[in-house]
């Protein structure tokens, strides 16, 4: 049930009304709107009419939210929600990238791709320390060196860092580091870890998980924002189809559609969602286009000795085109980068 509060409410209003929520057996969770604030009483309480809070002092009116996941919801929320990292924003005007190297290799590495992709106009920095790899011989990450390398990174630049934290007992390690936890798309459906990671305010790039549906996306989402943490970015990363042209298949109608269903910011990754260096250019056009509000990309000054992901990361000089070419596109829908 949605709570929507009369304008300029008290305290004493919203504290009695999250009051009667918590006794009906539901959570209070209050969020703050422009001109209005609001209360989402989340539980199975079906039994509670629309009519028993609209007769408490100051609401307005209770609506009842139809959506699965609640929080997330626009009916919840209309306005779009901005999550602030460091001195940035995603979800504002902006359109944000965050670029880097699939996985961090070393300091020199790291601080390089920093430096050059500060320059070209990205917010964040990317760089995994423990990678999911599907072949367990396969290269896992500098894990607790590669945390340090970014936090290296971040003093040397003054960028953000995001990193990917694989399991609930790594969130306390991996939070002291960065500044965003990422969730993979191998870990979409992990609820303990989503759990975890709402329990930490950090703010969290959510993968859609490959196989995943809208919904479950919007679900697991949802896991986060209910154990506490409001800074949910969902990210679509491509998922599995029987079309083998690219490693994934980058559903981007899912940009828009997702726009309406949720006041959360989007954010699109084409070099996962296709595997391949020379569609990554076009994608991100694409997503722009279609209303992202940033990008998730993989950069590397020499993509054939990249540790991880070679053939779907672009180097710095077909970064920094991108950029100039996307800017572009990003004032054509009335946006910046
Ligand atoms: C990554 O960003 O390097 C990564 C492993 O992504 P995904 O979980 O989307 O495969
Ligand atoms: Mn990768």
């Amino acid at each position: 049930m949605i709570i929507v509060m009369k304008p300029n409410v008290g305290k004493s209003e919203i504290d009695h009304v999250i009051e009667k929520v918590e006794e009906v057996g539901c959570k209070a969770i209050l969020l703050e709107g422009t001109n209005r604030k609001v209360i989402a009483a989340i539980g199975d309480k079906r039994d509670v009419s629309p009519e028993f809070w609209s007769a408490i002092p100051g609401v307005e009116k209770a609506v009842p939210i139809l959506a699965p996941y609640k929080i997330a919801s626009r009916e919840v929320k209309k306005t779009d929600t901005e999550i602030k990292i460091n001195d940035q924003i995603i979800g504002g005007n902006k359109v944000s990238v965050i670029a880097g190297p699939c996985a961090v290799e070393s300091q020199d590495q790291i601080n390089f791709i920093a430096d050059k992709v500060k320059k070209a106009g990205a917010i964040a920095l990317r760089g995994g320390a423990f990678k999911p790899r599907t072949n367990p011989y396969s290269f896992q990450g500098l894990r607790e060196e590669g945390l340090e390398y970014l936090a290296k990174a971040r003093e040397a630049t003054g960028l953000a860092v995001v990193t990917e934290v694989l399991s609930p007992e790594h969130v306390k390690l991996v939070s002291s580091y960065v500044d965003v936890l990422q969730i993979g798309t191998r870990n979409m459906a992990n609820f303990l870890l989503l759990q975890a990671v709402g329990e930490c305010k950090k703010p969290v790039i959510l993968k859609r998980g490959m196989s995943a549906t809208m919904d479950e996306f919007l679900l697991a989402g949802e896991y986060i924002l209910s154990h506490g943490n409001p800074n949910v970015i969902l990210c679509e990363r491509g998922i599995r189809t029987f079309e083998n042209h690219t490693r994934f298949t980058l559903s981007l109608s899912i940009v828009p559609q997702l726009k309406k269903l949720t006041h959360l910011p989007i954010i699109v990754d084409p070099s996962h969602g296709t595997g391949v260096r020379d569609l990554v250019k076009p994608m991100s056009k694409g997503a722009i286009a279609v209303g992202a509000d940033g990008l998730l990309l993989e950069v590397h000054p020499d993509p054939e000795k990249a540790f991880v992901d070679g053939p779907q990361t672009i180097t710095i000089e077909e970064f920094e085109n991108l950029m100039t070419e996307s800017r572009a596109i990003a004032r054509a829908v009335g946006r910046d980068i």
